[in-house]
Formats: C-alpha cells, sequence, structure tokens
C-alpha cells in the first residue's frame, strides 16, 4: 500500500509518497506554488519516480497554505501537525522546529511522543521569510541557492537594520551603491532573517535538539546565523524542504494502517 502527501505552498509544491512501513518510495519538489501548475506537476512527477500509478495510491492528505485547491485529496490537515511529525520522522527526538517557508515563518514545540504541542508564527509581514531572501538575491543579481557561498567569504557583518523586505530592499541598495562587499550583505541579510527567526523561537521556549524545515534550511548561511544568535546547534536534513509533505504521507499511512 502507497501514501501520499502534497504540501502546496506559497512558493513550491512538495509531493512525498511513504509505504506501508514508513518508507520514502519516491519524492518531488518543483518551484511553483499554490494557484499554479506546481500541485500536478509535483504529484505527476513523484508518481513517476515511484512507478506508480495514481490509483495505487490508499489515501492522499494536502496540506499547505494551498490545501484546499486540491481536490483529489481524500483530506486535508494543516501544514503544522505535518510539520510536526515530519520533523520527528526526520530527527527521531526534535523538540523544537523552526519552519521558514516562502511566505511565513513557524516555531514549533514537539512533545516527547512526536506530536505538535504548540507553535507560533510570525505576522502577515514578510521579514525574514523565503520571500525576503527571494528579493534580496534578485537585486543582488544571484539565485538563491548562491547565498549561503557568498555568507561564507563574509569577513564582517553589515546588519540590515529594517526588517521590512521593503525598507531592507533601500537599505541593500543603498550599500551596493557604496561599494560594500557582496558577502558582507550578504551575512548581514542572513543575520536579519536569523534574528526574526531566533525571537520567534524565544517566545515559544526552546528545548534541543533543533530541526530546521522549510526550503531557507537549504540556505546554510541563515543556518549557521541562526546557531550563532541563539548559541546552539541546528540540524538539517536533505528532507527538509518536503517535510510537511512527509508528514502528510506520513499521517495518511497511519488512518489507513490504524483504523
Ligand atoms: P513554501 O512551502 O512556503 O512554498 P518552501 O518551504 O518550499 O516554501 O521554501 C521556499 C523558500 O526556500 C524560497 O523562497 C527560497 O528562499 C528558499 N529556497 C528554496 N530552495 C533553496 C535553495 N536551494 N537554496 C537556498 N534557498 C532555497
Amino acid at each position: 500500500m502507497f501514501f501520499m502527501g502534497v504540501d502546496i505552498g506559497s512558493t513550491s509544491s512538495k509531493c512525498v509518497i511513504v509505504n506501508e512501513v514508513s518508507e520514502i518510495v519516491s519524492q518531488a519538489q518543483i518551484s511553483a506554488g499554490t494557484g499554479t501548475s506546481g500541485p500536478r506537476r509535483a504529484v505527476e512527477s513523484a508518481l513517476n519516480i515511484g512507478g506508480l500509478g495514481q490509483q495505487q495510491i490508499s489515501y492522499t492528505i494536502a496540506t499547505g497554505y494551498g490545501r484546499n485547491t486540491h481536490e483529489a485529496a481524500s483530506e486535508r490537515i494543516s501544514e503544522l501537525s505535518c510539520h510536526a511529525v515530519g520533523a520527528a520522522w526526520i530527527l527521531p527526538k526534535v523538540r523544537t522546529v523552526i519552519d521558514i517557508g516562502g511566505q511565513d515563518v513557524k516555531a514549533l514545540s514537539i512533545s516527547d511522543n512526536g506530536t505538535l504541542a504548540n507553535f507560533v508564527m510570525n505576522d502577515k509581514c514578510a521579514a525574514g521569510t523565503g520571500r525576503f531572501l527571494d528579493v534580496m538575491a534578485r537585486i543582488l543579481e544571484m539565485d538563491v541557492s548562491e547565498l549561503a557561498e557568498q555568507d561564507e567569504k563574509a569577513d564582517e557583518i553589515l546588519s540590515v537594520s529594517s526588517t521590512c523586505v521593503v525598507f531592507a530592499e533601500s537599505e541593500v541598495i543603498s550599500q551596493l551603491s557604496r561599494n560594500a562587499p557582496i558577502p558582507n550583505l550578504v551575512a548581514g541579510i542572513h543575520q536579519s532573517a536569523a534574528l526574526r527567526a531566533a525571537s520567534l523561537m524565544k517566545r515559544i521556549g526552546i528545548a534541543t535538539p533543533i530541526l530546521m524545515t522549510g526550503g531557507v534550511a537549504h540556505n546554510l548561511g541563515v543556518v549557521r546565523a541562526l546557531e550563532r544568535a541563539l548559541n546552539l546547534q541546528i540540524e538539517t536534513s536533505a528532507y527538509s524542504q518536503i517535510a510537511g509533505a512527509l508528514g502528510a504521507a506520513l499521517i495518511a499511512k497511519d488512518k489507513m494502517i490504524h483504523r
């Protein structure tokens, strides 16, 4: 039997298929989120990679910001519960999850049995989100995937004092016009995102181990900046961006196996 989780985010769509012993059979991630062809392509791609047909999927759970748009889902569940379950699969003893996605930042505390105990979320502002980093990368004429490499070359952190994306954008442009070294600017941008995440985590109360999920976990510059801000180790995983879809697939499996 196979079970599918589809996480439809603001920025990307993820699909994970697991089997009845909770192993990942296939996964796909498409950089196009809700309201686009992303969800359909992520599902098709995961089915193709797994060599499976839709009829072989026993149960599908959709999650994420755009979960209500996925008509093929058997059920829809909040991304908070799905991220908690996915994170506990990735790092079994996880106690705190910091999820930085395209549009929001969430800090989750996880109970001993791997379920969600509590959470806090950023307000509607894009400060410290993937969107903030995407905008900054565009001004610096690079892809977000190049930011971490630049950060490593920094010999100083040029603080970005505005958390608002619009004001931070002007601040970075003004620094660029003064020929500020790009790596130092990138380090400042990462620090700004990390400080937002750290303050959310402090509000919820931090217990270790800590896992970062969401697409921004790919950016080791932000991960290291958060470690510095908290003076604690942050774990990441190759599965960090698919944590929500993975959790959805695992919840789908539990519904069918334990019913
Ligand atoms: P959502 O679920 O809200 O759509 P994701 O969790 O998929 O968002 O995260 C999307 C964000 O992750 C992007 O805005 C981008 O900043 C970041 N991101 C995605 N891939 C990478 C990468 N390879 N390197 C650095 N950052 C990345």
